[in-house]
């Protein structure tokens, strides 16, 4: 599971990866504010897979991200998104909270179930995964 990551970062290097984490991250933004559920959908699915990779560069733990309740978590995932770009721009990897990345991932997570989209997620991801393994095969 963790290893195909570590294939991508190997394959596209860090910075490509990093920078392409920001690119993922505002078509969230696009697809939250369009509110097109299978938009976000396949969003969140490209997000998911370059958080992997930018915990697997940074070497950060997941851990569960307790969210208020009563917040709004449209909002929180968009502030959250636009955090993560603005240290994400500045590539110190000293600078990257593994706070702010545990947090974006805990209320993705939390989008996920307002919008039900549990599975097109998880479809979209392997879909996705499988198509960057064999352009990695062709590209080697
Ligand atoms: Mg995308």
């Amino acid at each position: 599971m963790n290893n195909i990551y570590k294939k991508i970062i190997e394959h596209y290097g860090e910075e490509t990866q990093i920078n392409k984490t920001v690119e993922e991250l505002a078509e969230l933004i696009v697809a939250i504010k369009k509110d097109n559920k299978k938009m976000i959908a396949e969003e969140i699915a490209d997000v998911e897979i370059m958080l992997e990779q930018i915990r697997t560069i940074y070497n950060i733990k997941y851990d569960i991200h307790k969210i208020n309740s009563n917040s709004n978590i449209i909002r929180n995932v968009i502030l959250c998104c636009c955090e993560l770009i603005e240290s994400l721009e500045v590539f110190d990897i000293r600078d990257i909270d593994k706070y702010e990345i545990n947090e974006t991932i805990s209320c993705i997570y939390q989008l996920k179930l307002i919008y039900e989209i549990n599975n097109e997620v998880d479809e979209w991801k392997e879909r996705k995964l499988r198509r960057m393994k064999e352009r990695m095969k062709k590209e080697r």
